[in-house]
């Protein structure tokens, strides 16, 4: 016995055959009956309290030809449900409504500057942000959750940073103050930008069905995720899988953000790079990279030679990464897919020198598939899990 009553079992397969409707977009009943190991009776029923509480719809499928009854395809009820999710990155703050099913379905974006944001002047453009998009809700649609993405170290459970190096937050009730100013009456669910992106890609971008796998997301620094059997490696405080500062080149290594020196995130981030191709220090930001891995391909020595060496160094990284966790795939998010794009050659020769040959059979590298918004699209998901919790007595934020 696991110890669970009835009522909490239903609960429990609820919730995991609304995610489900929420992930596939459209699914058969058949389908669901066979990747549940459910019989069709008994999805059947589920199907039908969860239309009955305005979350999913039932329709037939279009004509295929083939003969027999076809199986209803459950749809998620995108027009009833949705979150708020938003995105708290190094150089803009977004917020989205986001439908139940995924579809982004209007959005809010500000530049962020660098330095010097404090968390009340975040938390004011959030929140702004946030009842725009709530008052903009079609009406009979209802606010089920609220999540974030946030790039730095989350303590789990209540949202506040406990280190956030690039905003220079140390134990700010970041969760907490956002969701007082949007008063919802939702709890904001607060992730790192990274943890976030592993779980987008895993379950909606380059990382589907593969249930091990490593995501690194470049900024500043650099985020890592790190997804074992399906599931994130968080660590004993939520504080785990913290790529960006392996310690890589600790002798003549550059100082890190955290401190420390000669970290993954010191040698392979975006100033390292702009300083190796030899770009002054007012040059900085996504468009900066972007015009290094350009300079490159058109063959400016100076961002061949930036890209050769930092991608030696994000080789090296990713060579400890597939040796020690054995991943199915490392996939590239962030500014780093720029970079990886740049430097795939010397990623692959680290890989070649450095992995153990059975761990180097099975690392696909990749690029992230939800591109700038895969932190976004893991804050929503982040904002969906109290519903797949409990779908059918889930507080929902009034409107
Ligand atoms: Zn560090």
């Amino acid at each position: 016995m696991d110890g669970r009553s009835p009522e909490d079992s239903r609960r429990a397969s609820l919730g995991a055959l609304l995610r489900r409707v929420h992930l596939a977009g459209a699914v058969s009943r058949a389908r669901l009956a066979e990747s549940m190991g459910l019989n069709r009776s008994t999805i059947m029923a589920m199907t039908a309290e969860l239309a009955a509480a305005g979350l999913v719809r039932e329709d037939l499928p279009e004509l295929t030809g083939r003969a027999g009854r076809p199986s209803l395809l459950v749809r998620p009820a995108s027009d009833r449900a949705y979150v708020l999710a938003f995105d708290i990155a190094v150089d803009r703050l977004v917020a989205a409504r986001v439908a139940l099913g995924g579809a982004v379905l209007e959005r809010r974006e500000a530049p962020r500057t660098r330095a010097g944001a404090d968390l009340d002047t975040v938390v004011r453009v959030l929140a702004e942000f946030g009842r725009q998009l709530h008052r903009g809700a079609s009406p009979g649609s209802v606010c089920v959750g609220v999540g974030a993405s946030y790039c730095g170290m989350i303590r789990p459970g209540d949202g506040m940073v406990r280190f956030g190096p690039d905003m220079g937050w140390v134990d700010q009730a970041f969760g907490a103050e956002l969701g007082r100013r949007l008063d919802l009456d939702l709890p904001v669910l607060v992730g790192n930008e990274a943890h976030l992106g592993a779980l987008a890609e895993h379950q909606r971008g380059a990382g589907v069905g593969v249930r091990n796998l490593v995501y690194l997301h470049g900024d500043v620094g650099v985020g890592g995720g790190i997804i074992v059997g399906g599931e994130l490696l968080g660590g004993d405080g939520g504080y785990g899988s913290e790529v960006g500062h392996m310690l890589v080149n600790p002798y003549d290594g550059r100082p890190c953000g955290c401190g420390s020196r000669g970290c993954l995130e010191a040698e392979v981030g975006e100033r390292a790079l702009l300083d190796a191709a030899g770009r002054p220090a007012d040059r900085f930001g996504r468009e900066a990279v972007r015009e290094v891995v350009d300079a490159a391909d058109r063959g400016e020595a100076a961002a061949r030679e930036a890209l050769r060496i930092i991608g030696d160094w994000l080789g090296i990284g990713v060579a400890n990464v597939i040796n020690l966790f054995n991943p199915g795939m490392v996939i590239f998010g962030g500014m780093l897919r720029e970079v990886y794009l740049g430097s795939a050659t010397q990623v692959r020769e680290r890989i070649a020198a450095n992995v153990l040959p059975v761990s180097r059979e099975r690392a696909h590298l990749r690029i992230s598939a939800l591109g700038d918004d895969s932190t976004l699209v893991g804050a929503a998901e982040l904002g969906f899990s109290r519903l797949f919790t409990d779908p059918l007595g889930t507080p929902v934020g009034s409107r």
